[in-house]
């Protein structure tokens, strides 16, 4: 986690940074680097053990120039507002450059949801629902999960939600439980499309993927399911870890063991391989490829230094700080950003809400080939604005691409 503010400043440097690259006025940074609309709420909970408990939460309103507020909701013990604030502005970036038509949102709750039982994680997820209803809605604002909620999570939310409307609310969040009007490809959306955007870059800096190997940092949604999809691309897993420790293995760790964890079937260390206590060792491992895909700022300038791998893709949101992506591009190595290389999670939710809107449904190889387009095209779009601007790192290249759409719309719009 990065210090109070932190994370936000380095995505306001960013922003900044895309703007004068694009060539965009100042007033349009101005209007950008603040949300539209922040929602604080607090949540009572009665606990297990009688007591009450009040969480704090919130729901932050980027901007909904393109369309209705999206992104999902954290359930993180340190997110802070300032937090919130940095991740609805990538949502708003990340859903430009997919050519979503959606603004950009984020929730977040200041909970540790590994100490709640399932009944108390109900009655808060059903309780933010609840604080949010007035100021969300299928074509409003579309929550989603992210670190720290689920489907599970999703289908109270939208049964909240639904009991508030009085009707069946499908469309008001996304990646719900595919028996709940979710979409099968949804629960391996983003570690899938992490792993089209290794593959798309493999195929421009080297041969391809074939026998690359690969360090991913996490095992949550976002690292299991990538590090499944990369293995079947042909790449090797070579190091996973979890928040305490980590598996390293020269010759390969089976994904699919990487995913019994995920789905809770075994415990971390029977992942094959050499188990070490240091969560933070696939950063440094010797891999060609590194997944960052757990938390922001893990890559940092105190640390960068002891990074091997030659691509990294940003399978998290955030997780390299502006000065340690300045020295890894000094060394040659690319950085996929996070706006391109996790899109594959809310451009699915995009595939899902389309589908709930008009009561269809399309089957899991229709729903993968669709994201794996909008991926392909995507990718192709940064790496060709980024080929031409040689100073540029690939992140520029997304973020200026990103913020030509919005400006677009806001000068249609009169907003500027
Ligand atoms: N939480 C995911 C993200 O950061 C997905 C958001 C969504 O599906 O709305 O992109």
């Amino acid at each position: 986690m990065a210090a109070a503010g932190e994370f936000l400043n380095y995505v306001l440097r960013s922003l900044k940074r895309g703007v004068e690259l694009g060539g965009f006025p100042d007033d349009f940074y101005k209007i950008i680097a603040k949300p539209q609309r922040i929602l604080a709420v607090s949540i009572p909970v009665k606990m297990d053990n009688g007591s009450y408990e009040v969480f704090e939460g919130y729901r932050v309103q980027h901007c909904d120039v393109l369309g209705p507020f999206k992104g999902g909701v954290r359930f993180h013990p340190e997110v802070t507002l300032a937090d919130d604030v940095a991740l609805a502005m990538l949502m708003t970036l990340k859903n430009s450059l997919a050519g979503l038509p959606y603004g950009g949102a984020k929730g977040a709750v200041r909970v540790d949801p590994k100490k709640l039982s399932q009944r108390e994680l109900e009655a808060l997820a059903r309780g933010y629902a609840r604080a949010i209803a007035p100021l969300i809605g299928d074509v409003v604002d579309i929550p989603a999960p992210d670190v720290g909620t689920n489907a599970q999570i999703m289908a109270w939310m939208v049964d909240e939600y639904s009991k508030i409307a009085g009707r069946n609310a499908p469309a008001v969040f996304t990646s719900k439980p595919p028996e709940l009007w979710g979409n099968p490809v949804r629960e391996y959306s983003t570690g899938y499309g992490v792993a089209v955007a290794t593959r798309e870059t493999a195929k421009k800096l080297w041969d391809g993927l074939e026998g690359k190997t690969v360090a991913v940092h996490g095992a949550g949604n976002t690292g299991a399911w990538a590090a499944y999809w990369l293995e079947k691309m042909g790449a090797k897993i070579v190091a996973v870890s979890s928040t305490n420790g980590a598996v390293i293995n020269e010759k390969g760790i089976p994904a699919e063991a990487v995913l019994r964890y995920y789905q809770r079937e075994i415990p971390f260390d029977a992942i094959p391989g050499s188990f070490v206590k240091d969560p933070d060792a696939p950063l440094y491992v010797e891999a060609d490829v590194l997944v960052p895909a757990a938390v922001e700022n893990v890559i940092r300038g105190d640390n960068v230094g002891r990074v091997r791998a030659r691509l990294v893709v940003e399978g998290a949101n955030g997780p390299t700080a502006p000065d340690a992506e300045k020295m890894l591009y000094e060394r040659g190595v690319v950085v996929v950003p996070d706006v391109l290389a996790n899109a594959g999670g809310v451009v699915m939710s995009y595939l899902e809400w389309v589908e709930n809107l008009q009561w269809y449904i399309w089957d899991e190889e229709e729903t993968r080939r669709r994201l794996e387009t909008i991926m392909i095209n995507n990718f192709a779009k940064v790496y060709a604005r980024w080929e031409k601007e040689k100073e540029w790192t690939m992140r520029d290249a997304a973020i200026a691409t990103a913020l030509e759409r919005i400006y677009k719309a806001m000068k249609l719009r009169g907003w500027i």
